[in-house]
């Protein structure tokens, strides 16, 4: 691996190919496999990302936003795109590229009608929603009757897919709640398929829920952390390589003597002679202020060098009293065996938290 020279995130396009060929051991040959790729793939990169997955074969991509949507389709990605929480200001331009949008409600099932309907689509693909129990975005049991009527009464789309969404798939203590939120999509799905007279693909399982609920892999899965090498669990990490190694380098180092104080506020104040070491990464490049104050820290020749004081915009300062380093010796954060799962505890966030944050400002580079 090439040494740091300025913060980077290095991501390793092998470990990507590792991870989904795991996941897809764990699921049925037949099951399809939606990679999720929403908000830059996870803070790496979703044009790279997609078009590596897409060369291994996924089925589908999914993204959060239209705009997310617009630049996969513009980087060269040709499979469908599944956009989760469309806005209706949004609709002509997913229609434009393509992109297949989640209707997850009344108004947005018979306003996304209404645009297809005046640029004279018919049988546009669309995903229908349901909310079994997250309560965040879908219908519920009760409107399938409507949902029934409004898509017989129109040509305009054709319904591609049913999908549902776990609350807690990863956590086992609540294995019952999940396994009624199971249950309750494949009544719908039943009650459904009986009043349209056809069968639209079935999805539910995030990560967790393709390793945790294989009664539930249905027609598709869709995968985000799991790609990215995060399984939830100390024993799901095992089999997955996190993709992603951000890492920086010594700008700058200190001796603070007793008395003296290191960075904003004075937040740190020190008892004793102290080294710090000036890190070229800061909250604007994903490392919240959380992690200041001895939370967070980072692995300078393989030891733990703890935040000292306030995290600044662009900068940390690291405690390196005991550690034997150089100006210009790499500082990881985070890397496949100090994991951003670990780091993110440490400022009692999780995995996706810290890496959705890593900002566009840091350089990515690919591993290929
Ligand atoms: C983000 C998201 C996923 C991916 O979840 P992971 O836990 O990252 O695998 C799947 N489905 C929906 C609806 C999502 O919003």
């Amino acid at each position: 691996m090439p040494k740091a020279e300025e913060t980077i995130l290095e991501i390793d396009l092998k470990a990507l190919e590792h991870n989904l060929n795991h996941l897809k051991s764990r699921i049925p040959q037949q099951t399809k496999f939606l990679a999720v790729v929403k908000a830059f793939a996870y803070g790496s990169d979703a044009c790279e990302i997609a078009n590596h997955l897409q060369h291994l074969n996924v089925d589908y991509f999914a993204v959060a936003y239209t705009n997310e949507g617009v630049a996969l389709r513009n980087a060269g990605i040709t499979k469908p795109i599944l956009v989760l929480h469309p806005q209706t200001v949004s609709f002509s331009t997913l229609i434009e590229h393509q992109l297949e949008p989640n209707l997850y409600s009344p108004k947005i099932l018979e306003e996304f009608i209404e645009v297809a309907s005046r640029l004279n689509y018919s049988n546009y693909p669309v995903h229908v929603k349901f909310n079994t129990g997250l309560n965040r975005l879908g219908f519920s049991e009760s409107q399938v009757n409507y949902l029934a009527e409004t898509l017989k009464a129109t040509s305009v789309i054709k319904l591609t897919s049913i999908f549902s969404h776990l609350a807690a798939s990863e956590d086992l203590n609540e294995r019952d709640f999940t396994l009624n939120q199971i249950n309750t999509f494949k009544r719908i799905a039943e009650i459904l398929t009986e009043a349209i007279s056809f069968k639209p693909m079935m999805h539910m399982c995030n990560t967790s829920g393709i390793l945790n609920y294989p009664e539930a892999h249905f027609d598709m899965v869709r995968s985000g952390i799991g790609l990215y090498g995060y399984g939830n669990s100390e024993k799901e990490n095992r089999n997955l390589k996190p993709i992603s190694t951000l890492k920086t380098v010594i700008s700058q180092i200190h001796h603070i003597q007793p008395g003296e104080s290191v960075g904003y506020n004075r937040a740190f104040i020190s008892e004793t002679p102290v080294k710090t070491a000036t890190l070229p990464l800061g909250h604007a490049d994903g490392i919240g202020r959380p992690y200041g104050n001895g939370k967070g820290y980072v692995i300078i020749n393989g030891k733990k060098a703890p935040i000292v004081g306030n995290v600044c915009m662009d900068m940390i300062m690291v405690n390196i009293t005991n550690i034997d380093c150089k100006e210009g010796d790499e500082a990881i954060l985070f890397d496949a065996q100090n994991t951003a799962e670990d780091l993110a505890e440490t400022a009692r966030t999780i995995s996706y938290e810290l890496l959705t944050a890593v900002s566009q400002r840091v350089k990515r580079v690919f591993l290929k």
